[in-house]
């Protein structure tokens, strides 16, 4: 009887939440992977231009300092889906496999009838099913560039395709993505879809129509680009993600990408080999080969952008003319950033800004104020809140963060987080060094910035109104003594509040891995396939 009383019960609650589900407006969240803000024109990029990444900040809001919690791909995604830090969602790195069982924005949105999707790379353990998907059509691992193949689950019930196409994959995911909100999903229900691009992810391979792009102009270069880490500790000295020393002929493009076709490979070798017989006639050397490898990988980086922002350009259009952009919330956003030749390097990882700051701009017609910017800590650990919000939805208890829509509606709550955590996890787990970033963990406020490398024992600290560049820590500096405590006070109650545990115990101080032969210039990295 009880059963009975209480499925019949269940059936109400269902019934009366699909109906409300109705005119629950949409999210749609575009994602890209390495972006980092300052290559997006609305951030004030000096070095390019993305007029249809802009229009989402034109027409509502940017947000200028939002920060990821681990500045990794895996994890970062990790953390939107459960709106949790990675020691609490258990995927503190890459190669971690994603526990699918835990609670997510997702599900939580499919159980009040939203047609939910992913679509493009999921990069959570590449045989993880995604959970909580309407619908999922996701690459494998990394996914190459061009003819991707995919794993689609078409009814969100676990039993997958794969499907090979051909074509480059910003394209392709695009257009799935539109193909599922044509004709893929339930119309009478709302939809929340998770558009997620490979792209501008090493080894940023441009598309067909970008190969050119840029070929006669110089992009200028950081002012830092010959950075020798004076300034700072251990860990910005003995990285392996510089320009200079650490890029592959792959990432450099003196040797074609493995996976194009006969015909593709035709186009491509038409536009890089003549760039690539000059450069080799050259025969550059020292600032000048640098010089030239941060111009041949900025470029490609760009172009790899200039083929996301088109996309993201059909996208926005489609919105307009179909007649859902009104209530649909477009989010834009990427994993977290990466160094343009800042400080001489590539990759990310370090809780330094540019790699630290992630780009964030939502647009909501009516809702969010056009052309309207936002100063306020926040992060990605704040993005499962906010569309719990968008869709009513009280979050978990679990939850970390906290729901973004005051501020986007221009009402910051007045106890809004004026200290960020962030913590890096995955120098020699499982014995990868990971181009040789020192786990850290660290507590940014709107002016300073507290980083502990505690395998080290270093600590760096940073005055970003006066050094924004973080060219020299001035940690142990009498003058910053007060700012030192009180941001050490920061972090031990971030610690506590945040339940973080100790993970000092990690990695022993002088690893004996450290002491093999390092690896040989041009040499193919190991990380290849496990690199975010
Ligand atoms: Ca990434």
């Amino acid at each position: 009887m009880r059963v009975k009383f209480a499925l019949c019960a269940l059936f109400v609650i269902i019934a009366a939440q699909t109906t409300v589900a109705a005119d629950r407006p949409n999210i749609l969240f575009i994602f890209t992977d390495d972006h980092a803000s300052h290559a997006i024109s609305a951030y004030g990029s000096k070095i390019n231009q993305t007029p249809n990444l802009d229009r989402i900040a034109n027409e509502g809001m940017r947000f200028d300092n939002c920060f990821c919690t681990n500045s990794i791909c895996g994890p970062s995604r990790a953390v939107i889906l459960t709106g949790k830090y990675s020691h609490k969602n258990g995927f503190y790195r890459n190669g971690n496999k994603f526990d699918g069982t835990q609670q997510t924005f997702p599900k939580m949105l499919k159980t009040i009838g939203y047609e939910t999707a992913v679509i493009g790379k999921w990069h959570l353990g590449e045989h993880m099913e995604p959970t909580g998907f309407s619908y999922s059509e996701v690459l494998i691992g990394q996914g190459p560039y061009y003819n991707p193949t995919t794993l689609r689950d078409p009814n969100g019930n676990g039993n997958r395709e794969r499907i090979k196409y051909t074509g480059y994959t910003t394209d392709i995911i695009t257009d799935l993505g539109l193909t599922w909100l044509k004709e893929g999903r339930n119309q009478d229900q709302p939809f929340m879809l998770m558009l997620q691009h490979k792209a501008p992810h090493r080894e940023w391979c441009p598309g067909p129509d970008y190969l050119t792009m840029y070929d006669d102009v110089e992009i200028p270069e950081p002012d830092n680009l010959f950075d020798d880490y004076s300034g700072r500790g251990t860990a910005a000295r003995t990285q392996d993600m510089t320009i200079a020393k650490t890029m592959t002929e792959r990432d450099l493009k003196l040797v074609p990408p493995p996976y194009l076709n006969e015909e593709q490979l035709k186009v491509w070798n038409a536009a890089y080999e003549p760039k690539n017989k000059a450069f080799r006639e050259a025969n550059l050397k020292g600032k000048d080969l640098v010089r030239w490898k941060y111009q041949r990988y900025i470029k490609d980086y760009l172009r790899c952008i200039a083929s996301v922002d088109d996309n993201v350009g059909r996208v926005l259009d489609y919105l307009d003319d179909s007649g859902l952009a009104e209530n649909t919330i477009v989010i834009y956003s990427s994993d977290q950033g990466f160094y343009l030749g800042d400080h001489g390097w590539f990759d990310k990882r370090f809780m330094y800004e540019e790699s630290y700051r992630q780009p964030l701009m939502a647009r909501w017609p009516g809702k969010i104020k056009p052309g309207s910017v936002s100063k306020e800590l926040v992060s990605n650990v704040d993005f499962a809140e906010t569309f719990l919000d968008v869709a009513g939805l009280d979050p978990t208890n679990e939850m970390q963060g906290a729901s973004l829509l005051p501020i986007a509606k221009g009402n910051t709550p007045e106890d809004w987080r004026d200290a960020h955590y962030y913590h890096y996890y995955e120098f020699l787990a499982d014995r990868r060094t990971a181009h040789m970033v020192r786990r850290h963990r660290g507590v940014r406020t709107d002016r300073y910035k507290l980083i502990h490398f505690y395998n080290l024992g270093e600590w760096e600290l940073y005055d970003l109104e006066k050094d924004p560049r973080e060219m020299k820590s001035v940690y142990g500096d009498p003058e910053y003594v007060d700012v030192q405590q009180d941001l050490k006070q920061e972090l031990a109650r971030l610690t506590e509040e945040l339940e973080v545990p100790d993970d000092s115990g990690s990695v022993p101080k002088n690893p004996p891995s450290l002491n093999a032969a390092p690896r040989k210039r041009n040499q193919k990295p190991k990380q290849d396939k496990a690199k975010s």
